[in-house]
């Protein structure tokens, strides 16, 4: 791996417009924009909003008005465009889709047509043995026809990623040494059809064309970088730098959430705080 010296820094802060901006959120920003600026990086403002059911706009302009109100500016982002844009998920899809049909041509990635309650069952027949619950690989294996006829015949199905049965090992910028054993993840869910990528792919793909060196975040996204690094090296991105940042929480020692606290920066702009 380079020095950090070596790598020009970029950063970025990647929020889903499925809620204001919280005080989890800024921060998160805020730690990027000053490590940007503190290495003399650029700081990049990407919108995911691949769950098209509960993102909004209302939300990307509460993000990008709240953010500009704290006085962090970024160097590239939706509505400035830059060298690497679209800066909007939903704008990159042939990308995803490029690279969704890589994997599965490949055989790296497959259509699993199991349904919600087949996966629930078991799932809680796992847990009751004492096993981690992972997916059991049912339709990891079926043919070209059988899932072309599934698919004629209108099967719902979902695109999962064949996670190497190998070891992941990480050094995170805070958190120092991290190892997971990926044969307990299973085969995961990256995409509900080849338009239509989850964010754990999307992010992916993302950070490597966008020459992302560091990915500062809040540590509940920890649980999804093993799968994100096993992605990068079937890809053959270069992995950037990871640094999980440990969460904001409530007085009932509870992660702040869009949902249940009355965060959003505009509220405290709202009973008069100063930026
Ligand atoms: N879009 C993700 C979220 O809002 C964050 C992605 C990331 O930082 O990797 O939770």
């Amino acid at each position: 791996m380079k020095s950090v010296s070596e790598i020009p820094v970029r950063v970025r802060y990647a929020p889903s417009p499925t809620g204001l901006l919280n005080l989890g959120g800024a921060r998160t920003a805020l730690f990027n924009w000053l490590f940007a600026k503190k290495e003399g990086g650029k700081f990049i403002l990407r919108i995911e909003d691949t769950d098209t059911e509960r993102s909004k706009k209302e939300y990307e302009k509460n993000i990008l008005e709240s953010l500009r109100w704290l006085g962090i500016h970024w160097d590239e982002g939706p509505d400035i465009g830059g060298p690497f844009g679209p800066y909007r998920q939903s704008e990159r899809l042939d990308s995803y889709e490029q690279h969704l049909k890589k994997l599965l041509s490949q055989k790296k990635a497959y259509f699993c047509f199991c349904s919600k309650e087949q996966l629930e069952a078991e799932k809680q027949a796992m847990l009751a043995q004492g096993l981690a619950a992972k997916y059991n690989g049912h339709c990891a294996s079926l043919n070209e026809e059988e899932v072309e006829i599934r698919k004629k015949r209108g099967e719902a199905s979902v695109i999962r990623f064949r996670v190497p049965q190998v070891e992941v090992e990480f050094h995170d910028v805070i958190r120092g040494k991290i190892k997971f054993d990926a044969s307990l993840i299973g085969d995961v869910v990256i995409a509900r059809d080849v338009r239509s990528p989850l964010y754990s792919f999307s992010v992916v793909i993302d950070d490597a064309a966008m020459k992302i060196s560091h990915v500062i975040r809040g540590e509940d996204l920890l649980p999804t970088t093993p799968s994100q690094i096993l992605l990068q090296k079937t890809f053959g991105f270069e992995e950037p730098r990871y640094a999980h940042l440990p969460l904001i929480l409530g007085q009932d020692r509870k992660k702040l959430s869009k949902r249940y606290s009355d965060t959003s920066l505009f509220e405290y702009r709202t009973r008069g705080y100063l930026p």
